[in-house]
């Protein structure tokens, strides 16, 4: 990756604030985790790699800049939502 090329001065009150389609403006950054095959690395045991991604920090969709592919609510587990 190139250093940035933009140290110029940005007035950050001129520029457009990314709002969410919830309404809501304010992002906050969690982790999701990718678990890698030991197979594909030459070790017996699989590996956890961490990715810190920007969710909405109300309703926790992620921001369009986010280029990891999440799981659908389709693949995800449904036991957890069954449970009483
Ligand atoms: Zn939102």
């Amino acid at each position: 990756m190139k250093p940035s090329q933009h140290n110029i001065h940005i007035d950050p009150n001129k520029l457009p604030t990314e709002v969410c389609q919830c309404g809501s403006y304010f992002w906050k950054r969690v982790y999701i985790i990718k678990e890698v095959s030991g197979m594909l690395i030459g070790s017996t045991k699989n590996e956890f790699l961490f990715f810190d991604i920007l969710v909405c920090e109300k309703c926790e969709t992620p921001h369009v800049s986010v280029k990891i592919k999440l799981p659908s609510k389709e693949e995800l587990p449904q036991s957890k939502t069954l449970l009483p």
